[in-house]
């Protein structure tokens, strides 16, 4: 049997060069935890997570906690293995940097089971109803001018996005939002999908007050218009807008996917591959949406998510983070191309990604 031999992680970090805040923090640092799985024959699954603060906590805890305890199982009991260090970590955080561990973990256990296996992902899943994924680009930094928010969308079209993502929240108040907004769909014309992040900024009195007022210039979703964890004001705007609202990014689990569901509180599930527990929680995770008919969307990292979009017929699309933009493209030597906000599944076993391990290894060192 295929049992696994070594786990290894590698942290790349690099400083955000600008200025790139949203409402509510500024992003100084980005980067990726990259794990890597062998077995005893040599065969290797890769996971990431990816760390704006903690990184170097969170490979820790996978050099010293969790990796010996993965050592030496089936990398196919994936459940099995999940279940234990659920139980294992659960006293020091069934959120936050342990989940962030153990996605990264699960997910290289999988790329594993698709390289022993021969196939990707997708197909392991049950599904390849879609071979090719809607993307859409994301940035529009709240501390960008009004000339860098246009400069950055124009580029986002040029680069052949027709779906683009932006932050509201300005300093200013709404009024300062829905003049950006009123720029951005006057620079750009209706054809262009816009979709708005609050981070957490706003209450449900303000968020429901903006939307009716951005109604006017079409828009797809507003995300995290209250603070994640006020579940009642999600589920108040909710209610009063006719806005969808997209949320999930800060839950963790198929517990917090649950609760949301259950008080009504998300259209568009947003949760994230890389810190919800990896692909075993997000597989329970896309089929809760689906009891509940609504939207599967999962944020950022867009090259993990390409397999879940595709086997999940009531998922909408991927999302392009632009600050990263750089660290995928040093990481990985295989990337699929996206073009004209669309790219391929990739056909070849696991995840289909080939690490840049020259690389890696100079910028872990
Ligand atoms: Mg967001």
């Amino acid at each position: 049997m295929n049992r696994i031999r070594k786990i290894e992680t590698y942290l790349i970090s690099t400083e955000v060069a600008g200025a790139c805040a949203d409402a509510t923090r500024k992003v100084d640092k980005i980067g990726f935890l990259i794990v890597r799985a062998t077995t005893e024959e040599g065969l290797e699954g890769i996971g990431i997570t990816y760390n704006e603060i903690g990184g170097d906590a969170t490979k820790q805890l996978i050099d010293t906690s969790i990796a010996p305890r993965v050592i030496g199982k089936d990398p196919f009991c994936t459940e099995d293995i999940w279940n234990d260090l659920f139980q294992y970590l659960r006293g020091v955080g069934r959120k936050g940097l342990s989940f962030c561990a153990m996605s990264a973990v699960d997910i290289a256990l999988w790329d594993l089971k698709g390289k022993i296996t021969g196939l990707p992902l997708n197909r392991m899943f049950g599904s390849t109803v879609r071979e090719r994924i809607p993307v859409y680009a994301s940035g529009g930094w709240t501390s960008y001018s009004d000339e860098e928010l246009l400069k950055e969308i124009g580029r986002f079209v040029e680069d052949g996005y027709t779906k683009v993502k932006f932050k509201v929240g300005a300093a200013g108040g709404i009024s300062r939002d829905l003049e950006r907004l009123r720029k951005v769909r006057e620079a750009f014309g209706p054809g262009l999908e816009i979709m708005l992040d609050a981070n957490n900024c706003w209450d449900a009195a303000t968020a429901i007050r903006f939307a009716d007022r951005a109604k006017e210039y079409d828009i797809a979703f507003l995300e995290e218009p209250v603070f994640a964890d006020d579940i009642e004001g999600l589920r108040r705007f909710r209610e009063a807008s006719v806005v969808p609202l997209a949320t999930g990014e800060h839950e963790y689990t198929r517990f917090g996917a649950r609760d949301l569901l259950l008080r009504g509180a998300v259209d568009i599930l947003q949760m994230d591959t890389a810190r919800v527990g990896g692909i075993t929680e997000m597989l329970k995770i896309a089929a809760l949406t689906q009891a509940w008919n609504i939207k599967f969307a999962p944020h950022c990292m867009e090259f993990l998510n390409l397999h879940l979009l595709s086997a999940f017929a009531n998922s909408l699309y991927a999302e392009r983070l632009y600050i990263f933009n750089e660290v995928w493209d040093h990481v990985f030597v295989n990337l699929p191309k996206i073009e004209k906000g669309y790219v391929e599944v990739p056909k070849g076993p696991g995840l289909g990604l080939e690490l840049n391990m020259e690389f890696i290894k100079k910028a872990s060192a």
